[in-house]
């Protein structure tokens, strides 16, 4: 582990009190602990004289990367995971086991210097967060500290980058043997974003009480070479669901995959009422507005967490650049040096060994295929 050096991290503000003074009526109440902010805001401040910005001065430790972990009083905070964020202003964070008030729900703000320490103020605080946050009366707080994110699932590149979900563990990619027929190449994006954002992939393909699983088997077989797990399910049979729940179990989950695959009745079956429906969303944000990307946390009874949202169901995950896209490929690894031209992207150019590869069947032609698909984005 990298070793924590303290020091002083200077920032700079923009001067956008007078606008966030005129939010709409709603946004005042959901932030009726507000107040709180202003007033650390109001002792931080070191000068408030410039025009467009303040500078201050924030003692906090410089993290691994460009994370900046800020100091805070620790005791007077609890510790807690963010269930649910919306525009990582306003979250629900649930209280971590092992302390005072476990489990309880707090609807809280962000304090200010968190998203301005924040490489991108869009991804201050995002679903799936772990976090140091201040209680206050009636449930409501205010997010002190970020703790530093692994696994992340997130859309775009670097600083454009939106963060769906931090801190998942593994990605569950829901497939299903028929209807819909089983789609490799879509598996294979899945799994490609899944090793992008360094996360674990698990390959569900559910509805095997429709085919004859043997002749799933080389396609299992397949990907376990590779190294994944691979789980054969089904939920009227209930083929693969304890060893779902054995996978899920104190992990962080989301589930992928296209839609009909089956993604609702399998969290159903694993346990009871965990697929939730767009109209407990809306429930949930009380706002009824357009709530497709918004992600939810969904603790499980035996331990864990899964997210089951809509919007981070289907989508592409990741923009992979072509370059970068065999390195996903693990199998391709041994050819590539092979290649005459060093930039080789293995579609048609001359001497190319991963293609050689292909032709003596060393590496699959369907994962070939996806290869292609995923380089040229045709999909
Ligand atoms: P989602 O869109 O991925 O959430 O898929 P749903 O859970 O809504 O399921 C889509 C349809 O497939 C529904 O009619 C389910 O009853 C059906 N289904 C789900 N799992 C299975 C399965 O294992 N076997 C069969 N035969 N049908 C299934
Ligand atoms: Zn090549």
């Amino acid at each position: 582990m990298a070793k924590k050096i303290s020091k002083k991290v200077r920032v700079d503000f923009r001067k956008n009190r007078q606008n966030s003074a005129r939010q709409n009526d709603f946004t005042r109440q959901i932030h009726a602990d507000e107040s709180v902010i202003e007033d650390i805001d109001r002792e931080q401040r070191v000068s408030g004289k410039g025009a467009l910005t303040r500078r201050r001065t924030i003692l906090g430790e410089q993290g691994e990367g460009d994370h900046v972990v800020l100091a805070v009083d620790e005791a007077a905070c609890l510790r807690g995971r963010v269930i649910s964020a919306i525009g990582s202003t306003q979250c629900t964070v649930q209280v971590d086991e092992g302390q005072e008030g476990s489990g309880t729900r707090f609807e809280c703000t962000v304090r200010r210097v968190v998203r301005t320490v924040a490489r991108n103020a869009r991804n201050a605080v995002v679903t799936g967060d772990r976090v140091l946050f201040l209680p206050g009366k009636n449930e409501c707080g205010v997010i002190e500290r970020v703790e530093p994110r692994q696994g992340i699932i997130a859309r775009g590149h670097q600083y454009k980058q939106h963060i769906l979900v931090a801190n998942v563990s593994q990605v569950a990619i829901i497939s299903s043997a028929d209807e819909p027929p089983l789609k490799p190449a879509l598996i294979d994006r899945f799994v490609v974003s899944a090793a992008k954002g360094e996360v674990r992939a698990i390959i569900v393909i559910n509805k095997c009480d429709l085919v004859d699983v043997a002749d799933l088997q080389p396609m299992i077989g397949h990907y376990a070479q590779l190294g994944y797990t691979v789980v054969a399910a089904s939920v009227p049979t209930g083929l693969g669901i304890a060893w779902l729940r054995r996978l899920l179990k104190h992990q962080q989950t989301v589930f992928t995959g296209q839609s009909g695959v089956g993604k609702s009745s399998l969290l159903n079956a694993i346990q009871p009422g965990l697929s939730m429906k767009t109209g407990d969303i809306s429930r949930v944000t009380q706002k009824g507005r357009h709530t497709t990307r918004f992600a939810q946390l969904q603790e499980l009874s035996f331990g864990g967490w899964v997210v089951d949202t809509p919007g981070i169901r289907q989508l592409e995950l990741w923009d992979v650049h072509p370059a970068e896209m065999e390195g996903y490929f693990i199998e391709f690894r041994p050819f590539v040096p092979g290649c005459k031209f060093p930039d080789c992207l293995h579609l048609v150019e001359e001497g190319c060994a991963v293609r050689e590869a292909v032709k003596q069947d060393l590496i699959s032609q369907i994962r070939y295929e996806s290869y292609i698909r995923l380089v040229i984005g045709d999909d």
